[in-house]
């Protein structure tokens, strides 16, 4: 399909990717299903799926589209694929949103309790947020701690500094 038209269509922006040239693909997987893999012209054409995709983390990887002959030689296999060069990121958007992985993972009660008894002073609700983000950097190292053992329970041990 769309021999006249370069090698495949940009995602976003429609206009088609020549023969030989690069182009961009998400590094989410769910962006990359075989049934209906983006691929995307440029980098301003990758973030504008971002909006909507709403990844957690994402970033561009650059690829180049295969040259026409190799394209026709390698139909069905893997058309798209030769080696990937750079890799750039792009920091997405935050989207804290309730129930999501921005959870607040922190007992407001209890921090706010322990902050006045150590201190008489108040909490703002809006401590809830970093504090979460923290919890979650400490949990991360904790799974890759344990994954390296070979355990998927985290135990106390796999606590960084603990
Ligand atoms: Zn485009
Ligand atoms: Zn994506």
């Amino acid at each position: 399909m769309a021999e006249e038209n370069g090698w495949r269509l940009c995602s976003a922006c429609k206009k088609p990717i020549e023969f030989g040239a690069i182009y961009w693909i998400c590094n989410v997987s769910t962006c990359n299903r075989k049934s209906a893999a983006l691929v995307f012209c440029s980098l301003p054409c990758w973030e504008v799926h971002l909006p909507t995709a709403r990844h957690r983390e994402a970033w561009a990887e650059e690829r180049r589209a295969p040259r026409r002959s190799a394209a026709a030689q390698a139909a069905a296999k893997e058309p798209a694929e030769s080696k990937r060069r750079t890799v750039v990121r792009s920091a997405p958007p935050r989207q804290p949103e309730a129930g999501g992985p921005q959870e607040i993972l922190i007992v407001a009660s209890r921090l706010k309790e322990y902050v006045h008894k150590r201190s008489g002073f108040n909490t703002s609700d809006r401590v809830l947020d970093p504090l979460s983000d923290i919890v979650r950097r400490v949990c991360d190292e904790a799974i890759r701690n344990a994954a390296k053992e070979g355990r998927k329970t985290i135990l106390d041990r796999d606590i960084p500094g603990h």
